[in-house]
């Protein structure tokens, strides 16, 4: 039987994983999990047809790299086209901004 890489200590079993990206869901997929930890793995061929369903529902590189500038006396960020188009966003929109913890900043559309 094979080990979990991760933990080291389960062993991999066959099974299903539903995969999803940003909250989205892109279906379930043939995978090895971990009897100990619940991680898994998929092959090369699977992460492709994942890959191609992202790709299929334009949320494929969606996450991205941005900058703070000032506006003002307020920081400001620039929403990229893609993530605007995906989400639906326009000038005007009212949102709902808070911070998760320290690190991560949440922006609900309402
Ligand atoms: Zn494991």
């Amino acid at each position: 039987m094979k080990k979990c890489p991760v933990c080291e200590k389960g062993n991999l079993k066959e099974g299903k994983v539903e995969e999803e990206m940003f909250g989205t869901s892109l279906g379930r997929y043939r995978a090895e999990i971990c009897d100990r930890c619940g991680e898994s793995f998929v092959d090369e061929e699977t992460m492709r047809a994942i890959e191609q369903k992202a790709r299929q529902l334009g949320i494929w590189g969606l996450a991205k790299k941005i900058k703070i500038v000032r506006s003002g006396n307020s920081l400001a960020i620039r929403i990229p086209a893609d993530i605007a188009r995906f989400l639906k966003l326009e000038e005007g929109k009212e949102m709902f901004l808070h911070p998760e913890g320290t690190t991560k900043l949440a922006i609900e559309i309402i």
